[in-house]
């Protein structure tokens, strides 16, 4: 078998940590990049003990040349655009810097891959915040986009360039529509390891209130180790499709702080406070995901639903 090499973008991440995992486990010669290769820490790749094992390249997403050239070296059959800043809270702070990483850095990644002279696969990181507010229907991958964060509309945007390229250039190109999805390595400014992490330092017998936005909102929440194989996947069809990737159970975050200090002997209404200060200004209420095309094309469905997502945050080190 010829060994594959694959660059993925945003290494440092979470999902690059795991998915650098997985492709390592499947033989695959993997790069991985940052904005300053030598300056970053790959703090989770130590964490997962492949530090030594994925090839560090220095890309800046938004300069075209820094792609280019970084293409050029790997030289990779297939690229996994993860990078980008990741947060929808963080996207009303900074609407500019994640419009530009998300949007020009894809359309970079894209005019790369058409000019090199080796075809190269391309995975781009897509969102279900791009669906805005689906009014409580599950959204499938024909339901159309009303964004409603600088996040969620550069994700959009992002995904209709995948599609421009697929269609006028016949670059094997997609976006996997991936649902929120956590693990150990999410950082703390997403809701689920802010719960987590309070949640066990109250059990040791910290006195702290966990202070949190909106607890009505509601949300697909998987398990992130598991959505790189489907990224994987995605890259292995004979032709290259969009897929939502989610559990398909939605619960409220009210359930998933009550399980989590359930599971830890607390009440959570005993811990709890809610403010504005972590409110947005903008809200979707509801994400729910209809799972069949991944199921029936990919053959890929979620293992880990949310009870046991939640375990996994507690007791598991990575
Ligand atoms: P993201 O919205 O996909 O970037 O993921 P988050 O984990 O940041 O937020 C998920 C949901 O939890 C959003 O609807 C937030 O408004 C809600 N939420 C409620 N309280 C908090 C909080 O204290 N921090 C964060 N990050 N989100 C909160």
């Amino acid at each position: 078998m010829i060994q594959k090499t694959a660059l993925i973008c945003g290494v440092g991440g979470q999902d690059g940590g795991y998915l650098a995992r997985f492709l390592i486990s499947k033989g695959y010669t993997v790069w991985g990049s940052s904005r300053d290769a030598q300056g970053a820490s790959f703090h989770n790749l130590k964490l997962l003990a492949l530090a030594s094992q994925v090839k560090t390249i220095t890309i800046q997403p938004e300069d075209f040349k820094s792609v280019f050239i970084a293409l050029k070296k790997a030289a990779p059959d297939e690229v996994y655009y993860l990078a980008g800043q990741s947060s929808v809270g963080l996207s009303f702070e900074l609407p500019a810097e994640t419009i530009q990483s998300s949007v020009i850095g894809t359309l970079n990644m894209l005019e790369a891959c058409k000019l090199l002279d080796k075809p190269v696969k391309f995975y781009n990181a897509g969102s279900s915040e791009s669906f805005g507010n689906t009014q409580g229907l599950a959204a499938s991958e024909q339901t159309p986009f009303i964004p409603q964060s600088p996040y969620a509309l550069a994700k959009a945007s992002a995904y209709w360039l995948v599609n421009n390229y697929r269609d006028a250039y016949g670059i094997f190109a997609c976006t996997g529509i991936l649902f929120n999805h956590e693990s150990p390595l999410r950082p703390r400014r997403f809701v689920t390891q802010k719960i987590i992490q309070a949640a066990k330092r109250i059990h040791q017998g910290s006195k702290e209130r966990l202070v949190l936005g909106n607890l009505d909102i509601s949300r697909d929440w998987g398990w992130a180790p598991e959505y790189v194989e489907a990224m994987w996947l995605m890259l292995q069809q004979p032709k290259a499709e969009d897929f939502i990737i989610a559990t398909g159970q939605t619960n409220t975050l009210e359930e998933f702080v009550r399980i989590a200090f359930e599971k830890l002997n607390l009440n959570w209404r005993d811990h709890v406070d809610q403010s504005a200060e972590f409110m947005r200004p903008t809200e979707l209420m509801v994400s729910k995901a209809n799972v069949s095309k991944a199921k029936d094309i990919l053959g890929w469905s979620a293992k880990t639903k949310l009870d046991l997502v939640i375990e996994n945050m507690l007791t598991k080190d990575f």
